[in-house]
């Protein structure tokens, strides 16, 4: 009987990593913190129209810095997911956020008015003055999030 010969894990020479020439202007992304889970949200418009947004788009939540900022309770916290969700789902913030509706007018293009010239596109996930609205829902970058929330939604299958 010969004995099967012992298969050793074949040691490989990690690869070095080819990087892609670095153009110096281009560094971005290198220090980014784990990728958090992206959750995302179905809107469905009055006209029976879906549209798939990210959750934290949906509930005005933005990355500023070291802080996430709540839009519609003008609040900011440390920027920790668990925090984050847990004002998500908060009911004081719940209710703030169904005081600033979609503007029917604007439609699809998920526009909440805020107080003073500000609007919030749930779309773009950003705050857009007043002056600047209509200029943003026809902006190439606006278009593009809109027909991916289209898309998403088209492929959309929630949770059962
Ligand atoms: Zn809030
Ligand atoms: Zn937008």
């Amino acid at each position: 009987m010969s004995m099967p010969a012992l298969r050793q894990p074949k040691k490989r020479p990690v690869e070095a990593k080819k990087s892609p020439p670095a153009s110096k202007t281009e560094q971005k992304k290198s220090n980014e913190p784990k990728k958090e889970p992206l959750n995302y949200l179905i809107v469905t418009l009055r006209s029976g129209k879906k549209l798939v947004v990210s959750s934290d788009s949906y509930h005005g939540i933005l990355t500023s810095g070291e802080l996430f900022r709540c839009v519609f309770c003008e609040t900011e916290m440390v920027r920790d997911v668990l925090c984050k969700e847990r004002h998500k789902s908060s009911e004081n913030h719940r209710k703030i956020v169904e005081s600033y509706p979609h503007v029917e007018e604007f439609n699809e293009n998920l526009i909440r008015k805020l107080n003073g010239a500000d609007h919030y596109c749930t779309i773009c996930n950003v705050v857009v003055t007043t002056y600047f609205l209509h200029k943003h829902i026809a902006g190439e970058s606006h278009m593009d999030e809109l027909q991916m929330a289209i898309t998403r939604a088209l492929a959309y299958k929630p949770n059962v």
